[in-house]
């Protein structure tokens, strides 16, 4: 059996139109949604990420604004351009993208956010709300996983999901989210024992790790459905994911390919997220 592909960059970009849609009928009653994106020092990757953000904000119609600040700038110097943005009605949405200078503590950057404003989900308010069901600030990934699970149909009450990775960006939760939709969640990470043991009685596989090919067919139950979050580069310096795609695409039903899959939806998620937070604040 060959798996249905997952096609990331096609569910996005419908995504995309329905939030262009709604920001101009924002625009029509004179609400213009905001996205500030703070960038400190000058990490290539993330200099890359910054840059996506604000031409997808730009295409859909939406205000943003880029504030770079110096690799050496203090850890008071961000919180108050922070404080500042929290208080600036043209920003709905602020993201300071990580990850930060060693001198500089991201737990308190993110607890200075504003819960409203906080369209990456970090802040303990937006994390707390999610885990007890209320409406939140999804984080991106995750959310984009569920929207893309929610486009091909997958039924996901009663089916055993297995996360690989536990980060307080993807792999938590992500759980805590197919808990939310009444699946029966398994975490897996580094200090699992027999990784395959747990993986081969999924249903849905989350691979959220950060290791090309961790993920082989040995590991899926024929018609698992796998979603592969890594960003890797193999021996030949190509983007790949943490699954083997060519031979685990034999046995799942289906499956994200990398590039092209959950990268071009996380984005997407921010701006819907950005677009809540606009509707949000102005009760709109
Ligand atoms: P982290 O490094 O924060 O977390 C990795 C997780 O994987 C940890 O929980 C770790 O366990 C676990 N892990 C490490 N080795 C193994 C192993 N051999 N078996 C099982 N689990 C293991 O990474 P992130 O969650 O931030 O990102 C994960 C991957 O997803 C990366 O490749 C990243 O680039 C990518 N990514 C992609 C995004 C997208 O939009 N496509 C967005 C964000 C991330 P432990 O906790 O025990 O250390």
């Amino acid at each position: 059996m060959a798996a249905n592909l997952i096609d990331g960059k096609e569910i996005a970009r419908q995504k995309k139109e329905a939030i262009a849609k709604e920001v101009e009928e924002l625009k029509k009653a004179g609400i213009l949604p905001g996205l500030a994106v703070i960038l400190v020092g000058n990490n290539s990757a993330s200099r890359t990420y910054v840059t996506n953000k604000e031409k997808t904000c730009k295409q859909l119609g939406m205000h943003s604004v880029l504030i770079e600040m110096p690799e050496n700038a203090s850890e008071e110097e961000l919180l108050e351009k922070v404080r500042e943005l929290n208080n600036d009605a043209s920003i709905h949405g602020i993201l300071v993208q990580m990850p930060l200078p060693k001198h500089i503590s991201e737990i308190k950057v993110i607890e200075t956010i504003s819960p409203e404003k906080d369209v990456d989900g970090f802040h303990p308010v937006n994390v707390g709300k999610m885990m007890t069901g209320q409406d939140a600030f999804l984080p991106c990934t995750p959310y984009g996983i569920m929207v893309m699970l929610d486009f091909i149909g997958a039924e996901i009450e009663g089916k055993h999901v297995v996360v690989v990775g536990r980060s307080n960006i993807v792999g938590k939760p992500s759980g805590q989210l197919f808990l939310n939709k009444n699946a029966t969640v398994t975490y897996c990470h580094s200090r699992t024992d027999d990784l395959k043991k747990y993986t081969k009685q999924a249903d849905i596989i989350v691979a959220a790790v950060g290791k090309a090919d961790l993920i082989t067919k040995d590991h899926v139950k024929e018609g698992a459905i796998v979603i592969d979050v890594g960003m890797n580069r193999n021996s030949e310096g190509k983007l790949c994911g943490d699954v083997a795609f060519n031979e685990v695409k034999e046995v799942a039903s289906f499956i994200t390919p990398v590039p092209g899959g959950v990268g071009p939806m996380t984005i997407t998620m921010l701006m819907a997220n950005t677009l809540k937070a606009a509707k949000n604040i102005h009760k709109a």
